[in-house]
């Protein structure tokens, strides 16, 4: 593992934290699905760069040339990382929930969106608006079952545009949704398919190519970069044809004056429509980065040490007969480093918060931005109307409101968990 660990250093790894106790301890982050620390790598990339950018497609001068170059470059290596197919496009965006708006706001009017209302609340609520219908699907309880309620709810709708919109890896649970199998049912019907890959893209590799899928959506932040560039990828029909997502410089080709007085526009084809604004290039460079490092530590190697983490957290918690893991498809069920789970007789929040004060871990509590989805999951009771996290007021005892998600990466040491296990 020690191999395998050495391409995933990341900032922060020696940062000392206060206990209640007195004592320093290490921090051990345990909140990846959150937003993942820096590769140590992106940052020496960003590092070396940083002296010599400049504003991209506007300025003549060398830097601004430079930067022109690398922030596209930047776009094909996200090309290369996703195995886009001939003619998709990458739109660098802010992160997922950003990309997620931008395809809402491209989709044919009339278009009606399916989505099972497990979702993380980014690709659960950007389609509520006008010119768009929106179907949410009950929470399944195997693949076989998500499959066929997707097959019956497009048979039930087969007219007029239709987008299906997928989470690759629950961002509660850590598990895996089939989303091949789903690309297929819904291309069967005519429909086109968006993967919600923010916890999926960190975690295995991901081909457009051979899942099929029509956009992907990331963000940079839990892929190992640092906050502020995220990617929508895909089809570049329905982002051609549509209004670009902001208007302003860049988006457009030219603008003039008619003899009416009226201001006519040409808005441009391709990515630079929708990334109106100067845009962020250090933030895609380090998105570019972040996906070479990945791919260059071999995505194979990653899982099979991911997987020597999960297995110890599951056999660890298994010991706990107070500790309820949540899921959705079974105990069986493969997924990513990401789980939440319940304590018998303790308030979540307060779990969280003296796992934080007594042994330096910093997990996270709450809802995660999937309210559907984890009051499924808690049994079905109304939770606290709270927004993401907010804590829940129930006495140790009660059932709980709210869950615990301890969640990491490939490079997170053995000891966070040892010490997260002897906490817990
Ligand atoms: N989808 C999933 C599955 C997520 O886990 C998250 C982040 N928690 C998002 C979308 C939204 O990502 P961001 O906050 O980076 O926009």
């Amino acid at each position: 593992s020690a191999s395998v660990c050495a391409p995933l250093a990341v900032l922060g790894s020696d940062v000392e934290v206060p206990l209640v106790s007195g004592e320093k301890v290490v921090y051990a982050a345990l909140d990846y699905a959150a937003s993942a620390p820096a590769l140590q790598r992106v940052w020496d990339d960003v590092a070396a760069y940083a002296p010599y950018y400049g504003s991209v497609h506007r300025g003549a001068g060398y830097l601004s040339q430079l930067s022109t170059d690398l922030f596209e470059q930047s776009r094909r290596t996200v090309e290369e990382f996703l195995d886009l197919r001939e003619g998709d496009q990458v739109v660098f965006t802010r992160a997922t929930t950003d990309s997620l708006n931008l395809l809402a706001g491209v989709l044919p009017a009339g278009t009606r969106v399916f989505a099972f209302e497990t979702e993380h609340h980014a690709s659960l609520l950007p389609w509520r608006r006008e010119g768009l219908t929106v179907s949410y699907l009950r929470a399944p309880r195997s693949h076989a079952e998500a499959v066929a309620a997707l097959d019956e709810a497009l048979a039930a709708n087969p007219e007029g545009p239709r987008l299906f919109c997928v989470t690759g890896a629950s961002n509660v649970t850590g598990e895996l949704w089939p989303v091949a199998e789903l690309t297929e049912v819904a291309h069967r019907h005519g429909a086109r398919v968006v993967l919600d890959a923010a916890q999926l893209a960190p975690h295995h590799r991901v081909s457009v190519r051979e899942l099929g899928v029509d956009w992907i959506a990331f963000s940079g932040h839990k892929l190992y970069a640092p906050f502020g560039a995220g990617v929508l990828a895909g089809r570049a029909d329905w982002l051609d044809a549509a209004e670009p997502y902001l208007a302003g410089g860049g988006a457009s080709r030219t603008v003039a004056r008619e003899v009416d007085g009226s201001v006519a526009v040409e808005w441009q084809r391709g990515p630079a429509r929708h990334e109106a604004g100067s845009p962020n290039v250090i933030g895609a460079y380090a998105v570019a980065s972040a996906c070479r490092a990945l791919t260059e530590a071999g995505f194979d190697a990653l899982q099979a040490r991911e997987q020597q983490l999960i297995d110890l957290l599951q056999a660890g918690l298994a010991q706990i007969p107070e500790v309820r893991v949540l899921s959705l498809f079974g105990t069986e069920a493969a997924r990513v480093g990401v789980l939440s789970f319940v304590v018998q007789g303790w308030n979540s929040s307060h779990f969280s918060a003296a796992l934080s004060a007594e042994y330096g871990i910093g997990v996270r509590d709450g809802l995660f931005c999937a309210h559907p989805l984890v009051r499924t999951l808690l049994g079905g009771e109304e939770a606290a109307p709270s927004e993401c996290g907010a804590p829940e007021p129930s006495l140790p005892g009660e059932r709980s409101l709210n869950a615990i998600r301890v969640s990491f990466g490939a490079g997170t040491p053995d000891e966070h968990l040892d010490r997260f296990l002897t906490a817990v």
